[in-house]
């Protein structure tokens, strides 16, 4: 593997994930170009954007140290396979896109099976699906990162910094919610969830 992080470490993230797979890689190798970025670098508060949910976020928050929890990883629901890193402090970032030819081969392939409908699908399908995917993954554990990632750099669209929000009670259910998601029916506060029910019942 040429990789940047040790075997010891992708074996944890791994662990981490419950499995090896595409996927996580992809996760590993953007992380990979993050550190190179931004890891080494003094008096950088680097925040992470996925615009997916996929298994590669795993690999981001385990390898970068931008987590979900502490509020400097975000996901942008775009479904696209680009993840963005930011300094905080000077405000410079760069967005990485996988490039469609990263996955040529063995992902091709794969996404040819995989589309098969399940009634359809034989042993040999599914034999060939597992050893596409360890292919797949392979490929994109030795690619170079210039020929994985299509980078651009980012002077704009840097998350800022989350806010302490008031809680408001829910008129409803009683329970208390961030301002920020409270919603408005029949002229009442309240929260997601009873929100929902109300509206159905309509
Ligand atoms: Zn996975
Ligand atoms: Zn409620």
């Amino acid at each position: 593997m040429a990789c940047y992080f040790s075997e010891q470490l992708i074996e944890d993230v791994i662990t981490f994930h419950g499995h090896s797979c595409p996927g996580l890689a992809i996760g590993i190798r953007a992380s990979e170009l993050a550190m190179k970025e931004f890891g080494d670098k003094e008096g950088v508060e680097m925040v992470a954007v996925s615009e997916t949910d996929m298994c590669g976020v795993d690999a981001i928050q385990f390898l970068t140290g931008c987590t979900y929890g502490k509020g400097n990883f975000l996901h942008r629901d775009y479904g696209k396979m680009a993840f963005s890193f930011f300094d905080r402090n000077s405000g410079h970032g760069i967005r990485a896109l996988l490039k469609p030819e990263a996955r040529a081969g063995a992902g091709e392939e794969l996404d040819a099976l995989m589309a098969i409908d399940e009634p359809s699908m034989t042993d040999a399908h599914s034999q060939r699906i597992v050893q596409l995917k360890l292919q797949l993954q392979q490929q994109i554990m030795n690619l170079a990162l210039d020929e994985l990632f299509e980078v651009t750099p980012l002077n704009s669209g840097m998350p800022r910094p989350a806010k302490i929000m008031k809680s408001i009670v829910c008129e409803h259910c009683g329970e208390s919610v961030m301002e920020s998601r409270i919603r408005c029916f029949s002229g009442k506060f309240v929260c997601i969830p009873c929100f929902t029910t109300m509206e159905q019942k309509r």
